[in-house]
């Protein structure tokens, strides 16, 4: 198999990664200035006196479990937006290298990019083709100096899924050439596969996934990178040790748990008949253009007058998502699909 590892930072690949306290739940810590009792007022399943696992592995073994890869292909990271700002600092040297975004996509590629000092080269969505990924774009405006592209499929915040095989073509054209991040956020709300399966076959493609969004963990702020063994150590190098606070990997592992995942999958079942009936119904309000087709749990909508919706939503006690700032966007909102009654009183408001 081919390695991805000439396009990392050389400081990167020479790094010795810190070495955290020892971990074995079997022994009595007196290794690691913790305080020996647990706090009063600590309510926790597991107590807050102790650090918790250092690199996580357990729960690393879970999320693998859960997106069906090999136990050393995953790495739980604070949330997705954590692992694109790790992918971003290993891969490109500040005022030399760079990443590729289409646009409009979710921010955080450029932001995190921004804040290495990388440049960002865009190659837009294609808006007349329903938001089709530019592929023959991609490979041509992919210099040497573009170490990443971000892929984001289903998008945000147009809703769409890519073609898968676009997709593959440009992971397949750009293997040694540049790391293809495939972020699926979304892709619980999609009905289609998730490249996982095919990870071993692709050396230069890094998935990402989240709880944040179908499994209703937002708050507990965990993401997966899911790479070949190579990459995912090659991160794990740079991530703080104990990154992922004892709280959240409890609560990851009870979520998660085969009763949990049932019920997930319950809401999300609810979440997508919510979002054909909201569809429906705004395509007849007043005012509005056009709803973008989704495979995501929001919509995209383009209105005659956004700024006067989203003061009705607003004055009605509703936050939706202005996106006119965004790349062919100018007319539009973005919605999350909500319980029923939040989307009966969001169309109340826009009527
Ligand atoms: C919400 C979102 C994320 C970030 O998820 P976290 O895991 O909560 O950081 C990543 N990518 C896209 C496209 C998103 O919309």
């Amino acid at each position: 198999m081919s390695s991805v590892l000439h396009l990392v930072r050389p400081d990167i690949v020479a790094l010795a990664a810190y070495q955290p306290a020892r971990w074995d739940p079997a022994l009595l810590r007196l290794h690691a200035n913790e305080m020996p009792l647990r706090a009063e007022a600590d309510v926790s399943d597991t107590a807050l006196n102790r650090y918790p696992e250092p690199y996580h592995e357990t729960l690393d073994r879970l999320l693998a479990d859960l997106y069906g890869v090999p136990a050393d292909c995953a790495l739980a990271t604070r949330g997705s937006d954590e692992a694109i700002d790790l992918l971003v600092r290993a891969f490109c040297r500040a005022g030399q290298d760079s990443v590729l975004v289409c646009p409009p996509t979710f921010a955080m590629y450029e932001t995190a990019a921004r804040i290495q000092g990388a440049a960002v080269v865009s190659v837009p969505l294609q808006h007349e083709r329903e938001w089709a990924l530019d592929a023959a774009g991609v490979l041509a405006q992919c210099r040497s100096d573009v170490k990443l592209v971000f892929l984001c499929t289903p998008n945000n915040p147009t809703g769409n899924l890519l073609d898968p095989d676009a997709v593959l073509q440009v992971a397949r054209s750009l293997t040694e050439r540049a790391v293809v991040v495939v972020d699926e956020a979304y892709l619980e709300f999609a009905g289609a596969p998730s490249l996982a399966t095919r990870l071993t076959d692709l050396p230069n493609v890094v998935l990402l996934r989240t709880c944040s969004k179908a499994y209703a963990l937002a708050g507990a702020r965990i993401g997966t990178l899911l790479a070949a063994p190579e990459i995912v150590d090659l991160v794990r190098k740079i991530l703080p040790p104990y990154a992922i606070a004892q709280p959240s990997i409890d609560a990851a592992f009870k979520v998660l748990a085969p009763a949990g995942l049932r019920a997930a999958h319950a809401r999300i079942d609810g979440v997508l008949a919510e979002r054909a009936r909201l569809a429906a119904a705004l395509e007849k309000a007043p005012g509005v253009l056009r709803v973008w087709p989704s495979a995501t749990n929001f919509l995209l909508v383009e209105l005659a007058d956004p700024a006067r919706a989203l003061q009705q939503a607003c004055a009605a006690g509703l936050l939706v998502r202005d996106v006119r700032s965004q790349h062919q966007l100018s007319r539009a909102l973005r919605i999350t699909v909500g319980t029923s009654a939040q989307n009966d009183r969001l169309l109340e408001a826009l009527s």
